[in-house]
């Protein structure tokens, strides 16, 4: 019996509201799961649609 430790990657997505601003996190372990394909409510005010990836926001103009 393996009494070690195992490791698995989450990755763990925000999804802002385009309507509320309000955001919510998706966690997930597939790391090609495509989350632009699918349509998503938002938990607050409800607002319904799809999603845009947006690049990293590490501002590097500093
Ligand atoms: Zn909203």
């Amino acid at each position: 019996m393996n009494k070690g430790f195992t490791l698995s990657r989450e990755i763990i997505w925000h999804i802002t509201c385009g309507e509320c601003g309000f955001y919510w996190t998706y966690p997930t372990m597939q790391s090609d799961e495509k989350l632009t394909d699918r349509k998503w409510y938002c938990p607050l005010c409800g607002k319904s649609g799809e999603a845009q990836e947006i690049s990293d926001q590490v501002n590097t103009n500093a």
